[in-house]
């Protein structure tokens, strides 16, 4: 009787758990304040990486529903920008509070379309919530100016105005904090927005949306238009040439960052693009090897190497080159856990489409022709499915290979040596990318001639991490313009206006 009483509360515990789950998990877009379809009907699969399950259907909308949208958040603006800073920052502080509540739902919509394991997913939501917390603080310091003026009985006023709609367009690989990032900022600012999510990834932005809903956000403010690869270039282009959108704030690759900053150079659109990177990641011979070895495991395998900020060439001094190699290769072999996301103690899961599988297993075959060296991995553990590709260390790799000038996106570390300062910088400045950038030293005049002389907009001295709310995260050359988090990242969805006060001594 005992065991048939445990049996049903276990499987009642489970049912709970599942129907609570199953409220995030929304088949519809969001516009308007309502989960609507797509005019057309159609809709596309979402599925899991890891299985190819089809985990729902959901509308494939396309330049009409887009258009609907945009004319929605336009409208929308019009109330939104006249609400008071600490009535934005009360709301964003209600939609953190409820992404923290229903932070472990939320990893299981990430790991579901996403692929990446559980802790990674938790890790995904708190990094985004903190954007959500963040922008809930920043929305009241959003400051103007007021400037002496040059002119008897007149005052110069510089105030910030928001930009109006903003098209938020957001990549696979960090499905929910890429859109906390963007529109915890646009909201704190007083803009309104249309998200466009990856094909692979809309789940995410949903159930972001739903929790922005319950918290209050008022309808029209968040719209979010869900859409097919083949429907993206159309719907893109609506999101970038609308004369109602002020702002395109895109996240993803140089590529497609490229043809939607010419989309938005046609209407003279403001936009911030955070785009892909090719980070060295630099060891010097004075650096603590354990630490740097450690700090690397992070830098390269995170999210299965799929990030911007991903280490992508590990230069490493000739010095110590060799003892640095054996123990990465070590700690590859030991802390490397392939499998699907869900599955407890896995840290890589699979990557997320065949096509990104194609790419990393093309990037690794054209090295290992051209010469380079497989130290571990090399292969798809087709064991596990077809998106699932083994950790990989390759060394002797030259600049002439493609692994080395392109952004690797998968779990691939490349090391090469170098003799002296002025080498590695050379070889780490020879790309167009300037996101990320990680240094390894204990000489401390050297760390500053590294942060000053890396043509990255960020530099981690001693440390694989980076990301935080609180900083400005942000690239320079093709890796993207603008910033994001910090007041910086509220300030990019602003424009400056200037009010001359004349006549006051009349
Ligand atoms: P992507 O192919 O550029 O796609 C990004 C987004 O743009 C997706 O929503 C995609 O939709 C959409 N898209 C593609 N073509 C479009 C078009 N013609 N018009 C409008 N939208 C279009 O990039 P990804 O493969 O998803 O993500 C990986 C890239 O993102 C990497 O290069 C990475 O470095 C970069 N990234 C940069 C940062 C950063 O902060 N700098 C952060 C994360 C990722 P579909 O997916 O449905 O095609």
């Amino acid at each position: 009787m005992d065991l048939l009483r445990t049996s049903i509360s276990k499987n009642y515990k489970l049912y709970i758990t599942q129907c609570r789950r199953m409220h995030l998990l929304k088949k519809q877009a969001y516009i308007n304040g309502q989960w609507v379809q797509s005019q057309s009907k159609v809709l596309f699969p979402v599925t899991n990486p890891a299985n190819d399950s089809v985990i729902t259907e959901i509308p494939d909308m396309d330049a009409h529903d887009t258009k609907h949208a945009v004319q929605v958040a336009a409208n929308t603006f019009q109330t939104w920008r006249d609400t008071t800073a600490k009535e934005r920052s009360r709301i964003l502080r209600k939609w953190f509070d409820l992404c923290e509540k229903n932070s472990e739902d939320l990893a299981q919509v990430i790991t579901a379309e996403s692929g990446k394991p559980l802790s990674e997913s938790r890790g995904e939501v708190a990094y985004g919530n903190s954007f959500l917390e963040w922008f809930a603080d920043t929305a009241r310091h959003i400051n103007g100016e007021i400037i002496p003026s040059p002119w008897p009985n007149k005052q110069i006023l510089l105030t910030r105005q928001p930009l109006g709609v903003v098209s938020v367009i957001t990549p696979w690989n960090f499905p929910f904090a890429m859109i906390t990032r963007k529109v915890g900022a646009l909201m704190a600012a007083g803009c309104t927005c249309v998200i466009k999510p990856s094909e692979d990834t809309p789940l995410s932005a949903l159930a972001a949306a739903e929790l922005a809903h319950q918290a209050g956000v008022p309808k029209g403010v968040i719209n979010v238009v869900t859409a097919s690869r083949k429907n993206a270039p159309a719907v893109g282009q609506v999101m970038c040439e609308d004369h109602s959108v002020g702002c395109i704030s895109f996240t993803g690759s140089t590529h497609v960052g490229k043809i939607l900053y010419g989309l938005a150079a046609k209407g003279v659109k403001r936009v911030a693009l955070e785009l892909g990177g090719n980070a060295p990641f630099i060891v010097f011979a004075s650096a603590d090897i354990e630490h740097a070895v450690d700090q690397a495991m992070l830098a390269k395998f995170r999210n299965n190497g799929q990030a911007c900020i991903g280490a992508n060439r590990f230069l490493i001094h000739e010095d110590v080159y060799d003892k640095f190699v054996k123990e990465f290769k070590a700690r590859i072999g030991s802390k490397c856990i392939l499998g699907p996301g869900t599955k407890e103690g896995v840290t890589c899961g699979p990557l997320v489409n065949l096509e990104q599988a194609k790419k990393v297993s093309g990037l690794v075959d054209d090295a290992v022709s051209k010469g380079a060296k497989v130290l571990a991995g090399g292969k798809f553990a087709t064991e596990l499915g077809n998106k699932f590709y083994e950790s990989t260390l390759l060394i002797n790799v030259k600049p002439d290979m493609n692994i080395f000038t392109e952004e690797i996106f998968g779990p691939v570390a490349t090391c090469l040596k170098f003799k002296n300062e002025a080498e590695a910088l050379k070889i780490a400045n020879s790309t167009r990318s300037g996101l990320a950038s990680y240094v390894f030293t204990k000489d401390l005049g050297q760390a500053f001639r590294m942060s000053q002389k890396l043509e990255f907009g960020m530099v981690a001295i001693n440390d694989g991490i980076l990301s935080a709310a609180e900083p400005a995260f942000g690239g320079i050359k093709e890796s993207g313009i603008g910033r994001e988090g910090s007041l910086h990242g509220v300030e990019e969805y602003t424009d400056i206006k200037y009010t001359l006060m004349s006549g006051l001594d009349k």
